[in-house]
């Protein structure tokens, strides 16, 4: 299917918005059509009432609807533009003119979603069968109902966000993107950006794995005193407005609400994983025996176990990810074109860029856009594959409202994690060379650590760090804590050297988006899970996952996965997800002995 050679390169944003001459003239289509509706909408506020009828109810929510969309395809526009160049003052200055605009138009419309989480049960009952598609996007502001604030406090909050919490992760963005890292390659002194730098995490010289963490943390080091004060800030202004005003129990069960996915989960889910953290150090020890070591450093866990580096063109990458979603379904696999095809991927390397890799789904329909930056390592096929998942999964929930099409966050990484394994059942098929067979095992238990026990671990540091800060502490005394933390993950298997305790003032999750992390170690254990069952069941299970991603998020996550027979609530669901990594793991014991 594959004919096309597809090659390296930008992106483009029209299909979102037009480019334009004149930087000012941006998007101003879109901003009139949105003061129209916000305007619209405003002039329905009388029509607001318990005994309202359905049909002037869905008039009103249509509106809401296409605010709903206008806002999004704007306010994806501006982190695009930014995303892409992270210091262009045109995309900055658009970003933060249509971040005020947009906040004026929240602002104007909050009215319709205090009213509604203001209703009697009773009253909702009446109105919610005529919603259609947005049920469930009502019945999620109504779990907000007991932490919602009057209209003006809203409205204050709002306002304050956007020059305060918001604007200090804006500087945590454009600090740490600004940041370049020296670093010497065969004699010669590197200029770096941190995902080239990176890069050198798996290379298979163990000095240089050394030279790129110490580099990392010097350059991150000497900036920990900043970076820490950023971090105490919003974590005071998430604890002050999740716990302070709104009435959460604790900073996480915000983050768990928004989720839609109960504490007691949410806890269960942490402490398997905690649990669990010796399979991990298990392996560590083992493969330090691979890698004829004593024991691991911190610098080689993600070291390869064979010394050939395989380069990885980017067409055949592409061409080895078409494939490999085209054996499982050739659903999955045109929509991952559509990608590539529309010039909706921003792979080359460029200084300014942002620095991770990411897909945004805008809008139901519109293609999805995915950010990376392609080096041509393994790690750099896996990455596409994950992301072009994610973007397959945004299309296939194309039927839905733009405010219900987007997967909530715990099943976010549904399809991005399953493209991943697929790309690697694929790779270990068509590969003959078993060391490079191993070494594709390897990667993925890897990758697992990274994404299950790593990202759990981030929000157990979270957890206590809110705490800490709580009580009042310094940064000094939180890379102590994260120093601890690492010490109970990888116990004696793995040594960590003292520089690591920076590790936290690196992460941007934990600024941008408070325990966001624990949703990468659900996604990943959910998917190991499913896969087993892929193997299990056969062509039968195929439909039922597709059936998974086209809800998008127009239902609970627990509604979605118990129709697929699926109980999260269960730690045995959960330890599921350990027992197929520990097959892996045996397997790649026996592939070595
Ligand atoms: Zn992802």
């Amino acid at each position: 299917m594959n004919e096309r050679v597809y090659e390296q390169g930008r992106w483009s944003l029209a299909d979102l918005i037009s480019a334009s001459d004149q930087p000012e003239n941006i998007g101003s289509e879109y901003l009139d059509q949105l003061e129209q509706a916000v305007s619209d909408l405003e002039t329905k506020r009388s029509m607001l009432s318990p005994e309202m009828n359905p049909g002037d109810f869905v008039t009103v929510l249509a509106i809401v609807e296409r605010i709903g969309s206008l806002v999004r395809r704007l306010g994806a526009y501006g982190q695009l533009w930014f995303a892409e160049d992270t210091h262009n003052q045109n995309a900055l200055s658009f970003r933060g003119r249509v971040e005020s605009i947009l906040a004026d138009a929240h602002n104007r419309t909050l009215f319709f979603e205090l009213w509604w989480k203001g209703l009697d049960d009773s009253a909702t009952e009446q109105l919610l069968p005529a919603s259609g598609d947005l049920s469930y996007y009502l019945l999620s502001l109504r779990r907000y109902k007991p932490y919602t604030l009057s209209e003006p406090v809203e409205k204050v909050i709002n306002l304050k966000d956007l020059n305060g919490v918001e604007a200090l992760v804006t500087l945590y963005e454009m600090l740490t993107s600004g940041f370049t890292f020296k670093m010497e390659v065969n004699g010669e002194v590197k200029s770096l950006t941190r995902s080239e730098l990176m890069t050198y995490a798996r290379d298979p010289r163990p000095e240089l794995r050394e030279r790129a963490y110490k580099e990392l943390y010097h350059v991150y080091g000497e900036n920990s005193t900043v970076l820490g004060q950023i971090y105490q800030h919003v974590v005071r202004d998430w604890a002050d407005e999740q716990v302070g005003l709104r009435g959460f129990s604790s900073p996480l069960s915000s983050r768990n609400l928004r989720n839609d996915v109960p504490n007691a989960v949410v806890d269960v889910l942490l402490d398997v994983c905690r649990y669990n953290v010796d399979m991990f150090q298990d392996y560590f020890r083992m493969k330090a025996g691979w890698l004829g070591i004593k024991r691991l450093r911190r610098y080689d866990i993600y070291a390869p176990l064979s010394s050939s580096e395989k380069a990885y063109p980017f067409n055949e990458a592409i061409s080895t990810i078409f494939s490999s979603l085209n054996a499982f379904s050739p659903t999955l696999a045109a929509h991952a074109k559509r990608v590539l095809d529309e010039g909706h991927l921003d792979s080359e390397v460029r200084a300014g860029k942002y620095g991770g890799a990411f897909c945004y789904g805008v809008l139901p329909g519109i293609t999805p856009w995915v950010l990376t930056s392609y080096n041509g390592k393994g790690e750099d096929v896996s990455t596409v594959a994950h992301e072009l998942g994610h973007a397959v999964h945004a299309l296939m929930a194309a039927d839905h409202s733009p405010l219900t099409f987007h997967s909530s966050l715990p099943l976010a990484e549904t399809a991005s994690v399953f493209s991943e394994i697929l790309l690697l059942e694929h790779q270990l098929e068509s590969e003959s060379d078993p060391a490079l067979r191993r070494d594709m095992l390897a990667r993925f238990v890897d990758g697992t650590y990274a994404t299950v026990a790593r990202q759990a671990y981030f929000v157990l540091f979270e957890r206590e760090a809110h705490a800490l800060i709580k009580a009042g502490t310094t940064t000094d005394a939180l890379s102590e804590r994260y120093l601890a933390n690492l010490n109970e993950q990888f116990g004696d298997a793995v040594d960590v050297s003292d520089e690591f305790r920076y590790e936290w003032v690196s992460i941007p999750h934990i600024y941008g988006t408070p325990f966001y992390c624990y949703a990468y170690s659900f996604g990943q254990l959910l998917v190991l899970a499913l896969y087993k069952r892929y193997k299990e069941e056969g062509e039968a299970f195929v439909p039922k996952f597709l059936k998974i991603l086209s809800y998008g998020g127009s239902k609970s996550p627990q509604e979605i996965l118990a129709e697929a027979g699926i109980d999260i609530a269960l730690p045995a669901f959960w330890q599921g997800g350990f027992d197929v990594l520990q097959g892996m793991i045996d397997e790649l014991a026996s592939l070595s002995a």
